[in-house]
């Protein structure tokens, strides 16, 4: 090998000097050989050459050695005699260096063959210890292989870490031994292998032992190893250990349908929706209540359950209350308008809460539905508001009576004073001049005093004190509308709500506005009754700096110029049974509260009621 390695000029120069040797001992030899074999020497020379210093250079020193035994034999006979003998050394050295160059060809090749060999050996002995950290790494598995008989041949440390036996304990032994006794009695270990011979492979759930004889549920993997020519050469086997995957699937499994059974004896409807507004869940009540199976709205916008505004304003509800946390129905309950599938609305009662999972934030909507209430005590409904009809009817007869008792002593009085007053007139006497004065100043005096009752009065059914507090005016709008609705959708009245946001919250007395608009609500049924539109649009919108206006919208008759002018004053009716009253207190509740009412007409037919109320918002976002 060392003399592959040398340069080529020293092997040259090694040939030379072989054949210069084999020169010189001839030339030595010269007084015995005279010109005998002249090539005898110069032969062994270029064999010693070819194998020292390989083929070429033996094929070069072939040269001067041809030279050099022509010179032993050439130059003293006749020439015809060494010319053969130069052929045969010519053709022996060709001999030689034909050898040497295969010998070469066979030795560098078997060198390759070798290296190779080297580097596949190196390269197996690599992908077998990966191929072994990595088994032995998997955590969790247990990876090991039997022989054609089921014995253990290989085992690793993920083994020994989910079985407990290390490898000179189990290597030889039946992998029955990971069988619980009563697998084992009924023959299970080889069935399972001859399942694995017949079908490849085996894929099962089935309890093994550990070392210490406890059991676990294992997922096994056996797979059938063949060789070339198809006969069994052993088998693969995975174990995992999936005792505590299996408790945890069950556990969240049986969660999930203690959740579902509690949710589904929950009478109220529920919707979940995720932090896009994208409806997750859809309880089976909220099917009924809208119209809508959970199918057909899973991954669909929750705004598709609201009527408008709120169905074009909820994705920037949702916005708002993530990037500020400001809760603005989040842990409230609130009653609010809801649509259902055929496009029919209904008041409903939400509670809406808040949940976290995996860092999403869910939010869960509890549904009372109001009608389906209404609906179920109809009866003590239609009942109920027949009630307050006549309790306004006898509050009205009592506040009548008590007004006409009230009244009739100055009445009285200023008829009184007024006949006295005539009689004196009619035959003038300029001394009774200040007793008719004195008569006139009582007259005017209760005259006055009728004037305060009436007053009196007014206020009391006012409520006479205000007790302001800061509301939020689209709530407060919805609860008086869920009560002034009542009966509503009998009457085919198709309520509507555009409630802007930014038009709250209203210093007001809640109760006292609240009557204002079940007032002007009921007005607007009843003035429908007739119209082939029924249409109600109750909207809330910023007004002038410092007011939120409403306006309680309806497709009636309209009003006539007659009632329109003393609209606002007490007893003006239309209606049989009308006091002509409910206008008359909303005025004095509305500048009670700080604010004006006045009726317009509705462009397009019928009326619209506006009124003012006080905003409680501060000065500097009031803008607009
Ligand atoms: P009442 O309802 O007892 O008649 P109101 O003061 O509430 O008393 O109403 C006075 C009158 O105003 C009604 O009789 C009716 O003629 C008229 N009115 C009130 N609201 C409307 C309306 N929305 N559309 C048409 N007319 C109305």
């Amino acid at each position: 090998m060392s003399m592959l390695q040398r340069s080529f000029a020293a092997r040259l120069a090694c040939a030379l000097a072989l054949v210069a040797a084999a020169g010189l001992l001839r030339y030595a030899l010269e007084p015995w050989l005279a010109d005998n074999a002249p090539f005898l020497l110069f032969a062994p020379a270029i064999l010693a050459a070819a194998v020292l210093a390989g083929p070429l250079a033996a094929s070069i020193a072939t040269g001067p050695a041809l030279l050099l035994g022509l010179y032993f034999a050439g130059y003293r006979g006749d020439g015809t005699y060494n010319l053969v003998e130069a052929a045969v050394f010519l053709l022996t050295a060709a001999g030689i260096v034909a050898l040497s160059q295969a010998f070469e060809r066979m030795r560098k090749r078997m060198h390759e063959s070798d290296r190779h060999a080297a580097r596949r050996d190196a390269e197996a002995a690599l992908v077998a210890e990966e191929l072994n950290l990595l088994i032995d790494g998997a955590q969790g598995h247990a990876i090991y292989l039997l022989d054609a008989e089921g014995r253990i041949t290989i085992w690793n440390k993920g083994a020994e870490r989910l079985k407990g036996w290390c490898e000179d304990e189990v290597v030889g032994k039946e992998s029955a031994i990971f069988y619980p006794p009563d697998a084992v009695a009924a023959g299970r270990p080889a069935e399972d292998l001859a399942t694995a011979v017949r079908e490849g492979r085996l894929e099962t759930e089935d309890w093994r032992v550990r070392k210490d004889g406890s059991e676990f549920l294992a997922d096994v993997s056996i797979t059938a190893l063949r060789n070339d020519d198809g006969s069994l050469r052993g088998f693969a086997k995975i174990v995992s250990d999936i005792t505590g995957r299996r408790a945890s699937e069950e556990a969240l499994r049986s969660q999930q349908s203690h959740l579902r059974s509690i949710l589904s004896t929950v009478p109220d409807a529920m919707v979940v929706i995720d932090d896009q507004g994208l409806i997750v869940s859809f309880s089976a009540a909220a099917e009924r209540l809208f119209g809508y199976q959970e199918a057909e709205l899973l991954g669909v916008n929750v705004s598709r359950l609201m009527p408008s505004p709120d169905r074009e304003r909820h994705d920037a509800y949702i916005r708002r209350f993530l990037e500020t946390g400001e809760k603005r129905i989040i842990g409230i309950g609130r009653v609010v308008f809801a649509e259902r599938k055929n496009g029919s609305t209904f008041p409903m009662e939400l509670s809406i809460g808040e949940a976290s999972s995996d860092s999403h934030p869910l939010f869960t909507g509890f549904i009372r539905d109001l009608t389906e209430r209404q609906r179920t005590e109809a009866r003590l409904e239609s009942l109920q508001s027949e009630l307050i009809h006549v309790s306004r009817v006898s509050a009205m007869g009592t506040m009548a009576s008590t007004l006409a008792h009230e009244l009739n002593q100055p009445l009285t009085a200023v008829a009184n004073y007024v006949e006295a007053i005539r009689d004196l007139l009619a035959d003038p006497d300029p001394a009774d001049m200040p007793m008719v004065r004195d008569a006139l100043d009582d007259t005017a005096k209760e005259a006055l005093r009728a004037g305060h009752i009436v007053r009196r009065l007014r206020d009391f059914v006012a409520r006479g004190e205000v007790e302001k507090t800061i509301e939020k005016l689209p709530l407060l709008i919805n609860e008086a509308a869920v009560l002034g609705l009542m009966g509503a959708r009998e009457k085919s009245v198709e309520p509507r709500f555009d409630l802007d946001p930014y038009a709250s919250p209203v210093l007001v007395d809640k109760v006292q506005i609240q009557q204002v608009l079940i007032n002007l609500i009921r007005n607007a049924v009843e003035a429908m009754a007739d119209s082939p539109v029924r249409q109600l649009t109750v909207t809330s919108r910023p007004d002038q700096r410092g007011f939120v206006r409403v306006i309680v919208a309806d497709t009636g008759p309209g009003v006539t110029p007659e009632v329109a002018e003393q609209l606002f004053t007490a007893f003006v009716s239309t209606k049989a049974e009308g006091m002509g009253l409910g206008l008359s207190i909303c005025r004095t509740i509305v500048e009670a509260n700080g604010g004006r009412i006045w009726m317009e007409k509705r462009p397009g037919g019928g009326t619209e009621f506006h009124f003012t109320l006080v905003s409680a918002k501060a000065e500097e976002d009031d803008v607009g």
